[in-house]
């Protein structure tokens, strides 16, 4: 697992897809004037620099981010493509982008007085630039060192009973695929009326391909439980096999708006950072 670094992936089209429905999710908690929890189980380094480094080493934030980046103000952009770049926008100057915000980041910035951000990260590296970058940060926010999956545990259900979970591995190990099940059929037992939002891959790996259709047995198992499942491929699989072509998001919970904003964005993502014929979209939920 230490051979995964986040600066390689950061703002590349699974962080838009990814980041675009997690401000959605907090978009809809800020509504109530309650307070809530964001859990991230697999935080990653808080804020990464595009313009050196792993970034530019990897270009990959040019099918994501920067192709993204100038449709900011067009009239025709989605409006929740929109609300997702202003999360971008926020820790850049005017019109450079250079900065691009983790999800630690954008959880922080959205958050008010009163809501708590709980962290988690194992990488040795990761964890001293996300110590880093929120070391003069507010209350709030807190940070530990430590399996986000065994974490999670402790922290459900949240004391203001409203919260939001992202669970966000690498999934270069194929545990992952499994402790990310089983973490989930425990979250929800602990805590029903949290929102779940799963990140995964896709690549050419049985275990990935095999995933959705999992989570979707899993939600229909557990009493009450509603969900979204949305996916954005922007390319075909490379003939070596190798490489991330595509990812989903799998909400349980969702907020009953988010459907509809994603049935408009996401074809208009297909287009405009879609790289081959084979890019396409998914969009499917079911209520209980
Ligand atoms: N959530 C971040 C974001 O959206 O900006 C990106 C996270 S990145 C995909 C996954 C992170 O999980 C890596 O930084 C990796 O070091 C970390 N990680 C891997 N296994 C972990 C575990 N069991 N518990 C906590 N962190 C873990």
């Amino acid at each position: 697992m230490f051979s995964y670094r986040h600066g390689f992936h950061a703002g590349n089209h699974a962080d838009v897809l990814k980041h675009m429905v997690l401000v959605q999710l907090l978009e809809h908690l800020l509504q109530k004037d309650k307070p809530f929890w964001v859990v991230d189980t697999h935080a990653g380094g808080g804020l990464y620099d595009l313009t050196s480094g792993y970034a530019t080493k990897s270009g990959e934030s040019l099918e994501g981010i920067h192709a993204l980046w100038p449709l900011r103000a067009k009239a025709s952009t989605p409006a929740i493509v929109k609300s997702y770049l202003d999360q971008v926008q926020a820790v850049n100057d005017k019109d450079s982008l250079h900065w691009y915000p983790g999800s630690p980041q954008i959880a922080a910035q959205m958050m008010r007085e009163g809501d708590h951000l709980r962290l988690f990260e194992l990488h040795p590296s990761e964890i001293k630039l996300l110590e880093g970058h929120f070391a003069s940060v507010r209350r709030g926010v807190s940070i530990q060192q430590a399996d986000g999956f065994l974490g999670l545990k402790a922290c459900l259900p949240p004391p203001p009973r409203r919260g939001l979970v992202h669970i966000d591995p690498p999934y270069e190990i194929k545990d992952d695929y499994r402790r990310v099940l089983q973490t989930l059929r425990e979250s929800v037992e602990r805590f029903a009326t949290g929102t779940y939002a799963v990140w995964y891959p896709e690549v050419a790996r049985r275990e990935s391909q095999q995933f959705p259709a999992q989570l979707k047995r899993l939600a229909a198992e557990m009493p009450k439980v509603d969900w979204l499942h949305a996916t954005l491929r922007v390319k075909g699989a490379a003939r070596d096999g190798v490489g991330l072509f595509g990812s989903g998001m799998f909400i349980i919970n969702p907020p009953w708006t988010l459907y509809d904003r994603l049935a408009e964005a996401l074809p208009w993502l297909v287009e405009t950072i879609g790289i081959d014929e084979h890019a396409a979209y998914t969009l499917e939920a079911q209520q209980s």
